[in-house]
């Protein structure tokens, strides 16, 4: 059995999957053993974990982070390919889920589905009527991002009756309208759906301008990351209205959430739960683990990021 470095926590039907196949090591343990930390050749970790620079410096013999999602925007890519050290992800296993959870968000956005869940429970129905909401037949939906996931969700929304439009860096030549425009596409959409990767090259690429254009009956939905939307100016948004309401997965410091979220009726919140259903985690947990017997077996990996 190899031994491992774990940086996260993983569900318990992970965790297991995981201690069947490998001996998994925390930091504090290879600490507190010099000759394991310089044999050490594995890292597995969680998309939303953050592994330090100083750790990959500290383990000469490493050769593959094997990470627990699709995204690689906490791993010093960097210096892993400096190092020579894969990176590997799970793309494509969560799809399905995270488009669903998108979904989902949206509709508990425009029908109001928590606020609703609350009046019904509250007994405020025997008093009041409930107020109105809004449908999605017949909006405009620009998504930010039409990679596996954005597409997955694309395909979902379609049959709702909806216009879709994307933008991104290339124009894929799909059915679908290509915008390259940011603001363009928050002028011309009813709902922004972000589906892009998060780091630097995306960081804040969502703040007030692109919110006003999106206007005051605008939606936006955030599946992406935390850090692909100015968090401060989204809040601010928000409290003056300059858009309709938003429906976040993923915020800025998980999951420490800027209290002012919890004030605004006009958002849906979720814990950053886009894959977590127990048929993808485990699916998940396979591809990682699968990316890991291929490099102690070979040196190479499945499905490595690109360096
Ligand atoms: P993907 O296939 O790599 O798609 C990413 C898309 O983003 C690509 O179409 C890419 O198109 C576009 N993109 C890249 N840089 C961009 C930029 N600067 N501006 C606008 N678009 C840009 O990745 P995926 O598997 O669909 O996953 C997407 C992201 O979803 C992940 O990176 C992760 O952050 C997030 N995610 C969230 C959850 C959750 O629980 N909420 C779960 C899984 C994934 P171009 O190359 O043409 O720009």
């Amino acid at each position: 059995m190899h031994d491992l470095l774990q940086i996260g926590k993983f569900p318990p039907l992970a965790q297991d999957i995981i201690d069947t196949e490998f001996r998994c090591h925390s930091l504090e343990a290879l600490e507190q053993d010099q000759a394991l930390r310089t044999a050490v050749r594995a890292l597995i970790t969680r998309s939303n974990c953050v592994v330090p620079a100083e750790v990959i410096e500290r383990l000469p013999s490493l050769g593959i982070i094997a990470t627990c999602g699709v995204g690689y925007d906490l791993i010093p890519i960097e210096l892993a390919a400096r190092r020579q050290v894969i990176v590997t992800n799970t793309p494509d296993v969560l799809n399905a889920a995270v488009a669903e959870l998108c979904v989902g968000l949206l509709f508990a956005l425009l029908r109001q589905i928590p606020q609703g869940d609350r009046f019904t429970r509250s007994g405020a129905w025997r008093h009041a009527a409930f107020p109105l909401g809004v449908s999605l037949a017949g909006k405009r939906v620009g998504i930010v991002g039409l990679g596996r996931i954005g597409k997955e969700v694309a395909r979902r929304l379609e049959p709702f009756g909806v216009t879709l439009a994307y933008c991104g860096r290339t124009d894929q030549r799909l059915a679908w309208r290509f915008e390259p425009d940011l603001h363009q596409l928050a002028r011309d959409s009813d709902i922004l759906i972000l589906a892009s990767p998060g780091g630097r090259a995306t960081e804040h690429m969502i703040g007030a301008s692109v919110l006003d254009a999106l206007g005051p009956q605008g939606y936006l939905i955030n599946i992406a990351r935390g850090s692909v939307v100015n968090q401060q100016q989204l809040i601010e948004a928000l409290e003056r209205g300059a858009i309709g309401g938003a429906a976040l997965d993923v915020f800025d410091a998980e999951p420490d959430i800027d209290p002012r979220l919890f004030e605004l009726d006009n958002v849906v919140l979720s814990p950053h739960v886009g894959s977590a259903t127990g048929e993808t985690r485990i699916a998940m947990a396979r591809l990682t683990l699968d990316n890991l017997h291929r490099f102690f077996e070979d040196g190479t990996a499945l499905t490595p990021v690109p360096a």
